[in-house]
């Protein structure tokens, strides 16, 4: 069934599934995006489209590495340490599990997703369009190699990207150093830094140009503390005065901003690297003591040593912005090194261009600023990773020549000199490299096939918003550029789960339950309808056990409610094709029933047409539990159990089979299991539900008119069964009732309906009232819109009036607590504003219950019959 066709005819719909981590499994983030997705997917297949919705898995590269060398530490080994051969098993065996347990996980919430076509980002084809993206775009000056400053990862020895950088504020220190004068005069330069130890790279001492304090020191020479090594002051604009003194070290190799001061300063000599890929300090610009010192170390060291210089001037507490790896939470040490770029502003271009156009649409449009705001200031993309697990950089250094090859398929010559002593290049590229190209590769690019043809662009891509920059800007880069097309017309971004608490979903807390378990305890349906529903999907917000609970009770409603239906459908029916011809002379629930649904069949289909599922979700809940469950099924029963004769019987039967069958086809793309499984029950025709066609929204009468004339009757209903409870009128009792409708038309529908609500508030009699006369004595009273009802007080017994007694005892209690706490000035500036409107609110209530019992009780020692 979620197969899709290889040559399909009409129209096509595709999602192409993020593929998932291969890390670990599936986290309740992952079934709230597949739930949207399937609800996309499965209402497209009932709309006649031949959906594609094609499944896989990304190697996800570093990440994947850094969890195996962890599982590896747990057992004793260094991943480092392992044979090359033996390392890349362990991270095979890894994904081999990991994957199995995806796939099991994806089965068992039921989504419907084309296994036929599965991909994987290490697969031969991956593997091939990666190479083939990769030298395209080298030839086209696209990717190059440079020495550039890099976001390097000490404990994963590896460079990484500016967007696995994480920046936090931290306590730290800012010391001041003492630079001696060169030429042996007294004194020095006051330099402040949070690194010292990296002051065995200096080249110069920098300062603002416009800087009075430092402007007759400039092209003076100054000694780096603990090196005999002499270096100049300069001046350059980027140097913050306001920062420490003013004065600030200049090290080129280590810092960003040092970077660019020393490229604008071209008579700086460049330092070798002073700190190694695991940040020891090395180089022979390093004082022998301090050799292969790791770099915490080497700062105690340092202080200690420029201490007992004389050269440290004082220290002081210092909070500033550390920039730590996401991966391993090391401190980033930014470091020159050589690695593979790609140019991004070309390729961003025509991504900019086409979402301002409105060609690629963004939901929920908040995240479209943010999104257009990064594309403008992109950066070049760092694709080079130093580690072994991932598609390996398809280029060869000639050892002889030193020509640099590129080629998709291995060289064994030189191009240009033709020696065979080819180096491969070490690196591997980093994971999104491949799946940046996914909504193409996954469909057989780059060989041109008909899936290609049939199914690119896809349509919408459904994925978290933290992914924005690494993955879905990405995607529509390299669509435009290797497609020339957009890779999809819609993106749709789910929220972020949180648990009941309030606090996000994450492995560290363990308060993300895993899928699979959660499916077998509540099945598969009862958690994607939570979801759905109450949190909107595109909000963060809590999921947990009420949630659950909701989707659980309501879909016992449903059950319910078939099996109702079930009962007057007699053995042969067949299925229906359409709404009820009503006579002229029906009833007025079966036109009111067939129009509400009429209108949330509209609003079905609308919400989910603008990617508004919870909306879509609410409404349908909304009409299945009280207008159909709780309000028809009530007022018609009496015709479908045949008291109002044949016809009537005939008219309300064909009625609730129509609405309940096409309830059950929209309701099934967000619970496909139990849907499909309470259609069959049914009369229905010889296919699946997730096959049959998507209810036609005309299909049904509107009756508006119907819809007025409802309102009273359900309103009067509403109002005498509050004030039976309220005025604690036994069960079994059946008091007299009195109605003042507003307006003649509502007193004409309550006439006519008249029967229903006796029956609903089981009253011995209902009687309508007209301006002039009064009710009699004794009766409870509640006003609405559409008029005034009155209900005749239960014969005062000793018993009721102790009930009375103690309800009321309860409720001051109550009230006093709110009251207290509202008094409390602590609770009012505290609190948040709709907690204490709701506290006040709920005192009025409170109060006003107690009221209503003190005029009941009042009332009943006043009348007659209360004084035997
Ligand atoms: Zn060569």
């Amino acid at each position: 069934m979620a197969r899709a066709p290889d040559r399909p005819s009409g129209p096509t719909y595709t999602i192409i599934l993020p593929p998932p981590n291969v890390t670990g499994v599936l986290t309740m983030g992952h079934m709230l995006g597949d739930t949207v997705m399937d609800i996309l997917v499965r209402r497209q297949r009932m709309l006649g489209a031949a959906t594609l919705w094609l499944p896989g898995l990304d190697h996800a590269g570093l990440a994947t590495q850094v969890e195996v060398r962890r599982r590896l530490r747990r057992q004793g080994v260094l991943l480092e340490e392992l044979p090359r051969e033996q390392a890349r098993h362990e991270v095979e065996q890894w994904k081999e599990e990991h994957e199995r347990r995806i796939i099991e996980q994806t089965r068992a919430a039921g989504f419907s997703v084309d296994w036929s076509r599965y991909r994987y980002t290490m697969d031969t084809g991956s593997v091939r369009a990666t190479r083939e993206v990769f030298v395209r775009l080298h030839t086209e000056g696209l990717v190059y190699r440079g020495e550039r400053m890099v976001n390097w990862d000490p404990k994963l020895r590896t460079a990484i990207s500016d967007l696995e950088v994480v920046h936090r504020e931290e306590d730290g220190e800012l010391v001041y150093l003492r630079y001696p004068w060169a030429d042996g005069s007294p004194g020095g330069l006051e330099v402040a830094t949070v690194r010292p130890e990296t002051i065995f790279g200096d080249v110069a001492v920098a300062v603002h140009p416009s800087d009075e304090r430092y402007r007759r020191f400039l092209g003076r020479e100054v000694i780096v503390p603990l090196t005999e090594r002499r270096v100049p002051v300069i001046e350059d604009a980027a140097i913050d005065p306001e920062f420490g003194v003013g004065a600030l070290k200049v090290t080129p190799r280590h810092d960003v901003v040092d970077y660019e001061v020393y490229q604008r300063h071209p008579t700086l000599p460049m330092p070798p690297d002073i700190l190694d890929a695991e940040g020891r300090l090395t180089s022979d610009w390093v004082p022998a003591a301090f050799q292969g010192m790791d770099r915490d170390e080497a700062r105690t060291k340092t202080l200690e040593a420029v201490a007992s210089a004389g050269l440290l001037l004082r220290r002081e507490p210092y909070r500033h912005s550390v920039a730590r790896s996401e991966r391993s939470d090391a401190v980033i040490e930014p470091r020159l090194s050589v690695q593979w770029f790609v140019r991004m502003r070309p390729l961003a271009a025509p991504v900019l261009e086409a979402v301002r156009r409105g060609d690629i649409r963004i939901h929920p449009e908040r995240w479209e600023r943010e999104f257009l705001r990064w594309l403008e200031v992109i950066q070049d993309w760092c694709i080079s990773r130093q580690v072994f697990w991932g598609h390996a950089i398809p280029v060869y250094y000639c050892q002889n020549c030193h020509r640099e090859i590129a080629a998709v398929d291995p060289p064994t010559k030189c191009d240009r000199c033709s020696s065979v002593d080819l180096e491969p290049d070490p690196d591997v590229l980093d994971t999104w490299f491949t799946s940046w190209l996914w909504p193409f590769v996954t469909l057989g690019w780059p060989e041109r096939t008909a899936d290609l043809d049939h199914y690119y662009p896809t349509n919408v891509l459904v994925t978290g918003r933290d992914i924005m920059f690494f993955w879905v800007a990405r995607m529509m880069m390299s669509g435009f550029h290797f497609r020339n097309a957009r890779p999809f017309s819609d993106v749709y971004f789910t929220g972020m789960l949180r648990d009941e608490q309030g606090r996000r979903m994450s492995k560290h807390l363990g308060n993300s339950p895993d899928p699979l378990d959660l499916v077998r305890q509540r099945g598969a349906d009862a958690v994607r309808f939570a979801l759905v529903f109450p949190n909107p999907t595109d909000e963060d917000g809590p999921f947990g056990a009420a949630a659950l609970d909701g989707g659980r009770n309501f879909l016992t409603k449903v059950w319910n409610l078939v099996r109702f239906t079930l009962s007057f459908v007699p053995a042969g029916t067949a299925p229906p094709t359409g709404p009820p011809t009503l006579a002229a002379s029906g009833a007025l629930e079966n036109r009111w029933v067939l129009s509400r649904y009429r209108h949330m069949a509209e609003e079905v289909d609308r919400a989910l047409t603008g990617y508004r599922f919870t909306p879509a979700a609410a409404v349908l809940y909304d009409f299945l539990w009280h207008d159909l469950a709780d309000r028809y099924i009530e007022i018609a029963k009496e015709a479908l159990l045949g008291h109002r004769g044949e016809p009537a019987q005939r008219e309300a039967r064909e009625t609730l089979l129509f609405v309940v069958e096409r309830s059950l086809r929209l309701l099934h793309p967000f619970v496909p299991h139990v849907t499909e499984e309470l259609w069959h029950a049914l009369p229905h025709p010889d296919t699946l539900l997730a096959l049959a066609g998507w209810p036609r929204t005309d299909e049904a009468p509107s009756d508006p008119a119907a819809e007025v004339e409802m309102e009273p009757v359900l309103e009067t209903v509403r109002l005498l069964r509050n004030l039976r409870s309220e005025e604690k009128v036994p069960l079994n009792a059946t008091p007299k009732a009195w109605v003042r409708p507003a307006g003649s038309e509502v007193a004409r529908v309550l006439a006519s309906e008249k029967a229903t609500v006796v029956r609903l508030v089981r009253l011995g009699s209902l009687e309508f009232l007209d301006d002039r006369v009064e009710p009699p004595a004794g009766t409870g009273r509640r006003v609405a819109v559409f008029g005034e009802c009155f209900l005749e007080r239960p014969v005062a017994s000793g018993a009721t009036r102790e009930a009375l007694q103690r309800e009321r005892e309860k409720l001051v209690a109550l009230l006093e607590k709110h009251r207290a706490r509202l008094d409390d000035p602590g609770f009012k500036s505290r609190a948040p504003p709709e907690v204490a409107r709701e506290a006040e609110e709920k005192a009025t209530e409170l109060a006003e219950r107690v009221r209503r019992i003190d005029e009941h009780l009042k009332q009943e020692s006043a009348s007659p019959e209360a004084s035997p």
